[in-house]
């Protein structure tokens, strides 16, 4: 018997922009199918309307669904089937799906799996706290299970529009090997008959999920842990339908630093805000691909590497935590990876690029790069450094560059000022021999007061680099200026 092929999918709901939390199930659902040569799935579950309408209302009509798409490709999350591109198991939003879930409703209610439920809200929170107080778990407590085919037509004839239940059975066990969690079991008598389509006709979000899945043919589902409580009524579905489930797995919750639920009231960043800041996709990918799941190789990967490392059994249980100093990290390897011309690239093409073009000289653009490449993890962090080294006036040194052009004083600068005007000022490593040799100082105390004499700052790039970059006449001005400095 040959295996069956692999099918993962990714199923958002359009209704804001992705956020951490379900870019990461789309990460590693794409990378479970990537691994076994299978397919990743994109289906857009978009069956509740108002709620759509309403984001993309808020948004100022901005397409939710193709931000996300935009998004999921922006970090090579490239999907074999779904909008846009087609296959043989769509359509592939749920809004067109409508046919699907009519027939399985059908078949459901003719083998007497489900029934129509005329109780009103009021009714069923009566219910409810009726159960509450006697101490028992609030369950459906089956009013409408066994109304007779006229009692149902009497109520329609009166104009009562049901909701239609799913017939729980009364007892057995429901068992799956969840992929992350291990076995788990549910009692079926615990679960109380539920809707699966509501009164004003509108699908049960898990319904139209779980049949999808299964017309799909998708093989694994990897999903937040907040739908686990799902699973077992979306099996229960599937078999009354005769309908094979994918296996599931749930992931465990992503945290902030301080271990508090991610949230965008709180500042989390959305995949949109990452790209905006300057983010590389290889950063987002692998900070992603560590929350939850154990790699080996701690080092910067590409998506075909992380797929071969990825299993489902080396995801922890454990919340994960997105932490911003994290991606920064990852960001840094990125970019030691870029060569120059790339880097500037990535610069220019920000939302600070238009500045630094104005700022960086056409002819220095891939030695400015390069002299920053280890100093910055975002485009605004190259406009910093492409303000401190070509803005004329340079922008006023901080407090401890200043305390150290003043600690090594008129002197020192006097002869910085004597050595730039000579043969040794054309290179860098020349002109730090003649100013050592000219006023005695080494190491530390000759190059600092140096660099903050040039940059400002006391940390930053290369001094050689600099030096190329800023050229003898911008070397003598700031020389000048610091000199100014220390005698004022
Ligand atoms: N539309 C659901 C969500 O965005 C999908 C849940 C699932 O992956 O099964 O949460």
């Amino acid at each position: 018997m040959t295996a069956q092929p692999v099918r993962t999918r990714f199923a958002p709901s359009p209704t804001g922009a992705l956020h951490p939390g379900n870019v990461r199930t789309a990460l590693f659902n794409a990378l479970l199918a990537r691994r076994a040569g299978g397919v990743f799935v994109l289906r857009i579950e978009d069956t509740d309307a108002t709620r759509i309408e309403d984001t993309e209302a808020a948004r100022g009509g901005e397409d939710a669904e193709a931000g996300i798409e935009e998004d999921l490709r922006w970090l090579g999350l490239e999907w074999q089937e779904g909008p846009g591109t087609g296959g043989a198991f769509g359509p592939y939003r749920q809004s067109e799906r409508g046919a699907h879930y009519r027939e399985q409703y059908r078949r459901l209610e003719e083998a007497g799996r489900a029934y129509p439920c005329f109780c009103t809200p009021q009714e069923l929170e009566r219910a409810r706290a009726a159960q509450r107080q006697a101490g028992r778990a609030p369950r459906y407590p089956g009013t409408c299970a066994a109304l007779t085919p006229r009692e149902v037509r009497e109520r329609l004839e009166n104009g009562q529009r049901p909701a239609l239940r799913f017939r729980v059975p009364e007892d057995g066990v429901v068992a799956f090997d969840d992929l992350v969690r291990g076995a788990q079991r549910f009692a079926a008598g615990e679960i109380g008959d539920f809707v699966i389509r509501r009164a004003d006709g509108t699908p049960a979000f898990f319904f139209c999920n779980a049949v999808d899945d299964a017309l799909m043919e998708i093989t694994h589902v990897l999903r937040g842990e907040d739908h686990l409580s799902n699973t077992p009524r979306q099996i229960l579905i599937l078999e009354a339908l005769g309908l094979t489930a994918p296996r599931y797995g749930h992931l465990p919750l992503l945290v902030d630093a301080q271990g508090r639920p991610l949230s965008k009231r709180r500042g989390a960043p959305g995949v949109g805000g990452l790209r905006a800041a300057g983010y590389l996709p290889v950063a987002v990918v692998n900070h992603l691909a560590r929350l939850g799941h154990a790699y080996k190789d701690d080092a910067l990967l590409d998506l075909d590497v992380l797929a071969r490392g990825f299993d489902p059994a080396r995801i922890g249980r454990a919340p994960a935590r997105f932490e911003e100093a994290q991606l920064r990290r990852r960001q840094k390897e990125a970019l030691a990876r870029l060569p120059a011309d790339a880097l500037w690239d990535w610069m220019r093409r920000a939302q600070v690029g238009a500045a630094l073009e104005e700022r960086v000289p056409a002819s220095r653009t891939l030695a400015f790069a390069e002299a920053v490449r280890n100093n910055i993890e975002l485009p605004a962090d190259a406009l910093h450094w492409a303000q401190r080294l070509f803005a004329d006036p340079a922008p006023p040194a901080v407090a401890e560059a200043r305390a150290a052009i003043c600690a090594a004083g008129e002197s020192f600068f006097r002869a910085a000022l004597e050595v730039s005007d000579t043969s040794a000022a054309a290179e860098f490593a020349t002109f730090r021999e003649a100013l050592g040799r000219a006023c005695g100082a080494r190491g530390r105390a000759l190059l600092l007061p140096l660099r903050a004499a040039l940059t400002g700052e006391t940390h930053g790039p290369e001094l050689a680099r600099i030096w190329e970059l800023i050229g003898v006449d911008g070397v003598r001005r700031r020389l000048a200026a610091a000199l100014a400095l220390c005698t004022s």
